[in-house]
């Protein structure tokens, strides 16, 4: 996506309110000063523009390449909405008529099976993945020990370590060739992607069957090729995919039609799908199917729908277990069902925490906000200068590769330079390295780093007390912080919770070791104990999610008492992070100029009314409108709704400020248009009354989601004047606003539900301008030292 972001940012900005639609009372400098002069006593400006935006010094024939400087971005205009609104035509208020009680069984219970199919399927595919990691960095680990303990009398060390990035260099090389040439949008974790998607948001390919294909090989090569990478975030979108393509019971990419599902096909019921498959992809990674559902509800719902969460909560249970009945069997305790998630975090020695402890978490709270900020910070400077820099493909292959070698070159020199020699106990370690140690003692520093991410948290929750000298861990700390960094950005799948549960594991315990130090009688001292507080900070303070990261870590956790430390150290840690900077996910949301919508309007927006908001002028649709036109503004135009209206003439004149738009009457989509321009309902046509009758909501929803472009549909001189009434197809109970009408209002409209289009009318019904998500999604509360502004982004061209 990266990649077609950048192509996108390079287009000319559709918002710049010269060529924007006018401000329907105000001009755009009237308007600034007005807003400016009315919210200076309450200290809270309104900036004009948030992106300063130059054009390079090209030949003449180049495209003009926009640069982004400031810290703020355009919006992009290429991601458009999902629509919830119903559209009650005549045409489905006749397939409503038609539909009787053994109908509607069959459709709920189809939806049931669906989710039970979505949860089952994404437990398979967990397993896959799972196993897959497994055998390849078994194999991997395995075949270098073997060196590395030959070598480390012979004084051959070259060799193992030539072949550790060796090997890391190309398992890493097939995953991101495979993502940067096949699928960009299957990189990193697909978090946000799916934030946005859940919130209305169509993202390009973001669903695609393809995507998941190149999303499970791409996560296997990531974590297998040594990079610090987890697999569990991706398993979201992994699941969000699958439930894509159940649900729809076709796939585009691999162009097959199971014609079954069929009344599915729309946005509302798919979108209802993926949160479904959303949280059975939480519940196969941490084996926390209630951490999943509060994900999806956290994340995507506008508002409760309690069967709707039902039916989530079934197809997380159903992934949880489908994945513990195999990794059981696997495992060898087929009957014990003790395998329940990708990643738990085993059992803790100690179950309690004595209430003395309680400041100490909150001090980590505060360490784990603070040192999130400041990952999020650098990771955004990196993110910046990728947009810049590295944009072309084979220079994002390369940086992938580039961190692969890196993270091993990283993880030989500590080794080298750092032996912590540790007497071998009794509890298996992964891998065992003798390295330059004496005989009856491994080196600690090759075990913590000769395993994989996921095994590295572990051993720091669970390995007893003196396993890692402190400089050990403090080294580990480091590197890993400066490497997830640098990873997390990367074209390639991988998921950001192991990184950051990791280097919070690893400064947890040593908290843990320097409160043991303070208080040596204290019985009550468990460094795993606060190796997990750390982990949970440490991740709080990057994601900032709140209710479902608490549920998530609680359920691996498998111990309800650590609830209370682990939700107040993720509330501190959000805190102190949000007073310096976003969560990383909506910081590469924003990044990427998606247009998504936040719980609350923007704060004091108040006085921002809808006139303010709107577009204007506005194109509409006669109720009975020529073909020519509807194909000439279909061309010009990428809107996607239009006002249908009476008493209105497109030749007349239309210049002041009071110019209306007709009398409204209705919503038509373009991708309606687009179906009867294609099927040609013009009531010209001999057939006219037979096409009519027999349309059926099926054949709207057949094309669902690709919609034939106006470019394809052939239209001849002849059939330019013909005429379509719109009467029958547009949407007469579509909702429309008051020109009167506040930010706050319209927003909660939008976000409550889920609506792309709302027409502003005034006190005589007649149409004066439109507003879409991306006109809500421009007004962005900023601090800058101290000082709270309203940004106001431009939106770029799609
Ligand atoms: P979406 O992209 O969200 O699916 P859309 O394509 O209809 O919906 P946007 O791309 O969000 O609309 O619109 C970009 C800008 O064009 C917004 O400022 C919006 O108010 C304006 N706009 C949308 N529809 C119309 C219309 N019919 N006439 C005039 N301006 C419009």
């Amino acid at each position: 996506m990266a990649e077609n972001e950048r192509s996108n940012e390079k287009t000319p900005l559709l918002s710049d309110r010269s060529n924007r639609s006018r401000p329907y009372s105000q001009s755009s400098e009237e308007l600034n000063s007005v807003l400016i002069n009315s919210t200076i006593e309450e200290s809270f400006e309104r900036v004009d523009t948030s992106v300063r935006v130059h054009e390079e010094a090209k030949p003449e024939n180049a495209t003009p390449d926009i640069k982004i400087e400031t810290d703020t971005f355009v919006l992009s205009g290429r991601y458009e909405s999902l629509d919830y609104d119903i559209c009650e035509n005549e045409i489905y208020q006749k397939d409503e008529k038609q539909r009787i009680t053994k109908w509607q069984i069959r459709k709920e219970l189809a939806r049931w099976f669906i989710m039970g199919m979505i949860g089952i399927v994404t437990g398979l595919v967990a397993t896959l993945i799972d196993v897959c990691v497994q055998v390849t960095s078994k194999a991997k680990f395995d075949y270098i020990k073997e060196y590395i303990n030959d070598c480390a009398g012979n004084l051959c060390l070259a060799v193992p370590f030539m072949i550790w990035i060796g090997f890391n260099v190309a398992i890493v090389a097939v995953g991101t060739l495979l993502t940067v040439y096949i699928a960009p949008v299957a990189a990193g974790s697909g978090i946000p992607l799916i934030k946005c998607y859940l919130n209305g948001v169509k993202v390009p390919y973001v669903v695609r069957l393809k995507t998941l294909f190149v999303k499970v090989i791409g996560v296997i090569s990531a974590v297998t090729g040594g990079l610090v990478v987890g697999k569990e975030g991706p398993m979201i979108h992994s699941g969000s995919v699958i439930a894509a393509g159940i649900s729809q019971g076709r796939s585009t990419t691999f162009k097959f039609d199971l014609k079954i599902f069929k009344y599915f096909r729309n946005d509302t019921e798919k979108r209802d799908f993926v949160s479904g498959g959303a949280a059975a992809g939480v519940a196969a990674a941490f084996g926390a199917p209630i951490g999943g559902v509060l994900f999806s509800l956290e994340e995507g719902a506008s508002f409760w729908n309690q069967a709707l969460t039902w039916r989530i909560f079934f197809a997380s249970m159903l992934s949880t277990f489908t994945l513990n009945v195999i990794a059981s069997y696997r495992n060898g305790h087929a009957l014990d069902l003790s395998s329940p998630g990708l990643f738990n975090f085993g059992k803790f020695n100690t179950t309690n925490y004595a209430a003395v402890e309680i400041p100490f978490f909150l001090i980590m709270g505060a360490i784990g906000g603070f040192l999130g900020a400041i990952f999020n910070q650098v990771n955004y400077h990196l993110t910046m200068f990728r947009q810049r820099y590295v944009y072309r493909p084979w220079t994002k292959v390369v940086e992938a590769m580039l961190v692969a070698g890196f993270t091993a070159v990283v993880g030989y020199i500590i080794i080298y330079f750092f032996n912590d020699c540790e007497p071998m106990r009794e509890e298996p370690k992964s891998y065992p390295v003798q390295f330059f140690c004496p005989d009856g003692q491994y080196s600690s520093t090759v075990s913590i780093f000769f395993q994989t991410p996921e095994e590295g948290v572990k051993h720091l929750f669970h390995d007893v007390v003196g396993t890692y000298k402190p400089v050990t861990l403090a080294l580990y700390c480091i590197a890993y912080f400066i490497i997830a960094c640098w990873t997390y950005g990367l074209c390639i799948p991988s998921g950001l919770f192991i990184p950051g549960l990791l280097i919070g594991a690893a400064w947890g315990r040593l908290f843990g070791i320097a409160v043991g130090a303070m208080f040596p009688a204290a019985t009550w001292v468990d460094v795993g104990k606060y190796s997990l507080i750390g982990a949970a900070a440490q991740l709080g303070g990057i994601v900032r999610m709140t209710i479902s990261l608490t549920v998530i870590i609680v359920e691996a956790t498998g111990n309800v008492t650590f609830g209370f430390p682990i939700m107040v150290v993720l509330i501190i840690a959000k805190w102190i992070g949000d007073l310096i900077n976003e969560g990383i996910y909506d910081m590469h949301i924003h990044i990427q100029g998606v247009p998504i919508l936040g719980w609350e309007p923007p704060v004091m927006s108040s006085n921002i009314s809808a006139r303010e908001v709107m577009s204007h002028p506005v194109s509409v649709f006669r109720t009975k409108e020529k073909v020519g036109r509807i194909v000439d503004i279909l061309k010009n135009e990428t809107h996607n709704g239009f006002p249908v209206v009476r008493d209105y003439d497109p030749s007349a004149e239309q210049s002041d400020d009071t110019e209306t738009f007709g009398t409204f009457h209705g919503l038509v989509l373009r991708s309606q248009l687009l179906i009867l321009l294609k099927r040609k309902v013009f009531k010209e046509n001999p057939d006219y009354n037979k096409i009519v009758s027999t349309m059926k909501l099926e054949d709207f929803r057949d094309a669902y989601p690709r919609f034939p472009p106006i470019q394809r549909i052939h239209i001849s001189p002849h059939e330019r004047d013909f005429t379509i009434d719109l009467n029958v197809f547009m949407n007469p109970g579509t909702y429309t606003i008051s020109d009167c009408a506040s930010l706050p209002r319209i927003f909660k409209l939008f976000r409550a539900l889920g609506l792309r289009h709302v027409v502003v009318t005034n006190r005589r019904n007649q149409v004066i301008g439109i507003v879409t998500r991306k006109d809500l999604a421009r007004y962005k509360v900023s601090r800058h030292r101290g000082r709270i502004s309203m940004e106001e982004l431009l939106i770029s061209q799609p």
